[in-house]
């Protein structure tokens, strides 16, 4: 049996990196004040239709959608968003208090072609703030992302911002698009031709060569921002530039749901082949309201957590591989037995132990500590057991020692928890 196309796993040994950006993601989100929240993987798919817009790849070619036994068609999430906001409106968090931040960890699920960086099952760190309408909120998260980024010791990557204006200054864009695009009919996929009526602006996203080489010169919605989505933006670009967060003022970028308003943001890399998004994010101030809650702003993004690994994979930037502390060495019955409780006992102390339960030779299990990269191997015979004592010898050194069973947990706690390698 074999993982299906687009879908993988992902092991212990590669665990460890996914292990540091999660601590340092949690880490920092948490002193910027957000609050985890886990939400389903599954939802109703008309929630996804709804709030990613119908008109958009996602929706229309990307989702894994199923009927369960009862008929509801039901999708596996595509994205976090849409379920966050779901969650805001149903337990009306809005009526205690409108402010929340929330991040959330986890799977989502998109049918797009795999290839390096882009999976079917890929995982996303999601942050969102709902309440919070001023453009502090849309430089804040941006920092956040740059500092969490900068952590992680990522120098290459560079953030492209846009704004995509708000219901008031979108028409007057829409129109002068739709104009431009009708003389440019011939040159478009049928994709984009489908979407001319139902959703122009996605035709700004489409990826095929022809549609991009007709769309070079489109109208931005930049030339077209109303005074109110100019100032926001404005305040975005100078509290970024005075906080020295780089960024590319980049007019054609559009993202591919159609929920955002005003800034919208991308944290590109060229690590990855061709050029790739590792996050992206924006304002959604329309959204809350479409899902049935009160008009409410929001704002959110989302870091692609297996590009971000493969990013620091490819960067070399990998945690050191922490040694075993203690390998033990249960020569017979009896040794077998207090050295079970012993090993148990550390591990609860916190201290990381392996033992061979089976009866192997002293060769094979000082192989096999050798293999572990053990720091101490402690090696219980009869004959120190006769004496009330054990064996621990030092792997780096081979110095070897005596510890009476008496203190024998005591001591090997001061060794080890003082062990340099460790700290
Ligand atoms: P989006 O929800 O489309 O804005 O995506 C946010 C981030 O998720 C992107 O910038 C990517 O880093 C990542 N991402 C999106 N789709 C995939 C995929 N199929 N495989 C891996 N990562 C993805």
């Amino acid at each position: 049996m074999q993982t299906i196309r687009g879908f993988r796993d992902i092991l212990p040994e590669s665990i460890a990196l996914w292990q540091k950006i999660e601590k340092e993601a949690v880490q920092l989100f948490t002193a910027f004040g957000f609050k985890e929240i886990r939400i389903p993987v599954i939802e109703k798919t008309q929630l996804f239709a709804r709030s990613i817009g119908e008109a958009t790849d996602i929706v229309e070619k990307e989702m894994y959608t199923f009927a369960d036994r009862k008929g509801d068609l039901l999708t596996l999430r595509p994205e976090g968003t849409a379920s966050i906001v779901r969650s805001y409106v149903q337990h009306k968090m809005y009526a205690s208090d409108p402010v929340r931040r929330f991040f959330t960890i986890g799977p989502m699920f998109r049918r797009e072609r795999p290839q390096k960086g882009r999976y079917r099952q890929f995982y996303q760190i999601d942050v969102e703030v709902f309440g919070i309408a001023s453009a502090y909120m849309d430089s804040q998260l941006i920092f956040m992302l740059n500092e969490l980024f900068l952590r992680l010791g990522l120098t290459d990557l560079s953030a492209h911002i846009n704004s995509l204006g708000c219901q008031e200054c979108r028409p007057a864009f829409q129109t002068a698009l739709l104009n431009f695009i009708s003389s440019k009919k011939d040159q478009l996929c049928e994709n984009c031709l489908r979407r001319v009526d139902k959703n122009p602006l996605r035709i700004l996203d489409c990826k095929t060569p022809s549609c991009k080489a007709a769309l070079e010169n489109a109208p931005a919605t930049l030339d077209h921002l109303c005074k109110d989505c100019e100032d926001h933006f404005n305040t975005v670009k100078t509290n970024l530039k005075k906080q020295g967060v780089a960024f590319i003022e980049d007019r054609s970028l559009v993202r591919g749901l159609d929920y955002y308003t005003r800034t919208a943001w991308e944290i590109q890399t060229t690590a990855l082949g061709a050029q790739s998004a590792v996050a992206g994010g924006g304002r959604y101030d329309g959204l809350v309201k479409e899902i049935g809650g009160p008009a409410t702003p929001g704002i959110g993004f989302a870091i692609g957590f297996d590009r971000l690994v493969e990013v620091m994979e490819q960067m070399g930037n990998l945690p050191e591989e922490l040694p075993l502390d203690l390998f033990i060495v249960a020569m017979g019955d009896d040794a077998m037995e207090k050295c079970y409780h012993w090993s148990c006992e550390l591990n609860q102390k916190g201290i990381c132990t392996e033992m061979d339960f089976g009866s192997k030779s002293m060769k094979a299990l000082m192989k096999r500590a050798d293999k572990l990269n053990a720091q101490y191997v402690l090696i219980a015979g009869e004959t120190e057991l006769a004496q009330d004592a054990v064996i621990l010898r030092n792997m780096n050194t081979k110095e070897q020692v005596t510890v009476p069973t008496q203190t024998l947990i005591s001591e090997l706690t001061r060794i080890l928890k003082n062990n340099d390698i460790k700290k």
